[in-house]
């Protein structure tokens, strides 16, 4: 039976010792990070999706880097809201009352990290971190633009032409390789580390908290019905219904940046 009774879903909070909550591009897209899905989805000419992909990166890095340097540089101009700020405080509540909570994130953007999250899962990477297709070394790397050569480019405006960029300017490791974003494109695999961290999560939680993500795609699709295999209870915060509202205990439907905060504001009990 679902319900959208909020004490009851708090007073479930409220005796939850294990929390995890898997978040998707509803967050993100309340803080004006463009979701690049669906109508509007273009970058130029592009559908955005094509262009998140092995092909096109083998086709013309530099024009994907230039999607990438584009799209960092309107993460840089984003701030973190107060769905993500919510999340960090019933994290700490969380904590200090000796209970675990784990944020397992489908978002690249490191919003979640700069409003302060502490434990959170990249299932698809980060924005802000580069690997180095030599000697496959991730660093953190926030310059924007991400080389010289990529200044005042990447404009997402139709008639802006394509540059085509030299090997020579793409961005380059210590080691003299080229770097790529670290990011999960389209038909690449999940970190096996990611997907174990998360797995474990959710697999432990009492309480799995969906939020602004429809869940269709996997693994996050697997962890729905994996929680409630598990015996947890579920809560899902979602403008509108997803694949998943009906194996939810609870269901608040609106924006997350409304609902959260006064919905998490609950003390836990002392572990
Ligand atoms: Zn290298």
């Amino acid at each position: 039976m679902n319900t959208t009774s909020r004490e009851r879903f708090q007073s479930t909070l409220a005796r939850s010792k294990k929390i995890a909550v898997l978040t998707g591009a509803g967050v993100s897209a309340e803080s004006g990070i463009p979701t690049f899905r669906g109508a509007g989805g273009l970058w130029r000419r592009y559908e955005a999706t094509s262009l998140a992909s092995p092909e096109a990166w083998q086709r013309d890095p530099g024009l994907v880097w230039e999607f990438y340097n584009h799209r960092r540089e309107r993460a840089l101009g984003c701030s973190p809201n107060p769905a993500h700020r919510a999340l960090v405080r019933l994290e700490d509540r969380f904590r200090d009352a000796g209970g675990a909570f784990t944020l397992i994130t489908q978002n690249i953007d490191g919003l979640h990290e700069r409003a302060g999250s502490r434990n959170v899962v990249r299932l698809h990477g980060s924005l802000w971190q580069v690997r180095c297709l030599s000697c496959a070394r991730v660093t953190e790397n926030r310059e924007v633009p991400i080389t010289p050569a990529f200044a005042g480019s990447g404009s997402p405006d139709p008639e802006a032409g394509d540059r085509r960029f030299t090997a020579a300017e793409l961005p380059r490791c210590p080691c003299g390789g080229v770097l790529r974003p670290h990011v999960v494109w389209f038909g690449e695999p999940l970190d096996a580390g990611d997907i174990a961290a998360a797995t474990a999560a959710v697999e432990g939680c009492d309480l799995l908290i969906v939020v602004g993500t429809s869940a269709v795609v996997y693994p996050a699709a697997g962890f729905v019905p994996m929680a409630k295999r598990q015996g947890a209870r579920i809560a899902e915060v979602n403008v509108e219904p997803s694949a998943v509202t009906g194996l939810c205990d609870f269901v608040f439907t609106g924006s997350a940046g409304e609902i959260l905060p006064s919905l998490l504001d609950v003390a836990p009990a002392r572990a």
